[in-house]
Order: structure tokens, then sequence, then C-alpha cells
């Protein structure tokens, strides 16, 4: 699994999985994005404010200050349990999901 590692001017890390064909998985729901370009944070680790599917503002949902990965884990389960609004779509199944979260190694 491809990991892209962003180091803000703090010094804390940002760890993002990179798909085999070099898009950017949602580091909280592990969805593949259309823009092969898009991340999530920019390389100063500057989040993008965009909204994934599975809800998650960048900067916003995730308080804005890194490290990241304990207000990823805290949506996700948010969203696991239907507990997060879809941005937009349907709300995806259980099954979907975890299939889905193994884009990220979870
Ligand atoms: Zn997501």
């Amino acid at each position: 699994m491809k990991k892209e590692v962003i180091i803000t001017d703090k010094g804390a890390q940002i760890e993002l999985t990179i798909s085999s064909d070099g898009y950017c998985f949602c580091p909280v729901c592990g969805e593949k994005p259309n823009n092969k370009e898009w991340r999530p944070y920019d390389e100063f680790g500057f989040p993008s404010y965009d909204i994934c599917t599975c809800g998650f503002e960048y900067g916003f949902d995730d308080s804005g200050e890194p490290p990241y990965e304990k207000s990823w884990a805290s949506y996700r389960q948010k969203w696991l349990n239907n507990g997060a609004d879809p941005y937009f779509g349907k709300q995806k199944t259980k099954e979907e999901k975890l299939a889905q979260l193994k884009n990220i190694g979870l």
C-alpha cells in the first residue's frame, strides 16, 4: 500500500494512502476520488475544506490541527454506524463501507 506523508511546519505528520494508480483515498472512509490530483490536505498540511461523500469536511471535522488520526477514527465509527449524513448520494450499506475501508488498510 502506497503512503504519502505530509510534514507540517509544526512537525506533525499526515499520512495518506494512495491507490496503485495514483489516487488519494479519503483517510476517513477510503473513498476513491474522481480527480487524481485531489488531496484532502495540501503539501503543507493545509486542509482543502472539501467534503467527502462520507460527510467529512477536511479542516472542519478534524478540528483543523494535526494529528488528525483521532478525529478520522471517531468520524469513521460514526459513519459506519450510520450516524453521519452522506454528503450526497445514498447511504452505503455496512458491507459496502467495510469493503471500501480495505482501500486504506482497515
Ligand atoms: Zn470519506
